[in-house]
């Protein structure tokens, strides 16, 4: 929803009611962390007022921690946070299940799996950014494909049902290599709101035509 068109929320927000979107991505700066500011509560609540689809919120902020209950409480279904923001990602892993939510770990293009891999057991879903956390319309990384396989052979060799999201740079021309190379759930920000019919998009990333 980086990419809605923030004077005309509510008729976004109906759009995502109507389409074949699973669920609305909700990413949220601080300034700290990434150098850009998104939006904070109040947009919180007219989000959990009018979406009917579940609100998968990202947090790109420094000490998610402070914010976990606070997103909770304002109707956050899913809370992702950085792993490279924290030190020990496991006890913001904790209190995010503790608050009912599910959990998602994330990390930028540039941060080693080696931060994400030992935690897939603990979390519902891994985010892999597939261009730098900070931006919307930004290019896709084509690296992230050799990631996404990586990732996806852990969690199949273990025996896991932890979810694979890909964030960034998604759009109609890399979501079936997307799909094929193991992603469960695709982001999708500007190729949706660009687009001059965005529901159509949607049936078009998820492959449905
Ligand atoms: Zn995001």
């Amino acid at each position: 929803m980086l990419s809605a068109d923030f004077g005309h929320l509510a008729d976004d927000i109906r759009m995502i009611n109507r389409s074949e979107a699973e669920w609305l991505h909700v990413d949220v700066m601080d300034g700290v962390f990434v150098p850009n500011i998104s939006f904070g509560f109040p947009v919180m609540e007219v989000l959990k007022k009018e979406c009917t689809k579940p609100l998968d919120v990202h947090l790109m902020i420094t000490h998610p921690e402070r914010y976990v209950e606070r997103f909770a409480d304002a109707g956050a279904w899913s809370i992702g946070f950085h792993s490279e923001a924290v030190e020990d990602p496991m006890p913001v892993i904790e209190l995010i299940r503790k608050k009912g939510c599910r959990t998602c770990l994330t990390v930028n293009p540039d941060i080693s799996l080696d931060r994400l891999l030992p935690y897939l057991a603990e979390v519902d879903m891994v985010l892999l950014m597939s261009v730098f956390a900070g931006y919307g319309g930004q290019r896709f990384i084509e690296e992230t494909y050799e990631r996404l396989r990586m990732v996806r052979r852990v969690i199949d060799e273990n025996g896991l049902k932890t979810l694979i999201e890909i964030d960034g740079g998604v759009n109609t021309g890399n979501a079936k290599q997307l799909w094929d190379a193991g992603a469960d759930v695709l982001v999708a920000g500007s190729a949706v709101f660009k687009a001059k019919n965005p529901e159509k998009e949607i049936i078009r990333l998820k492959c449905l035509d």
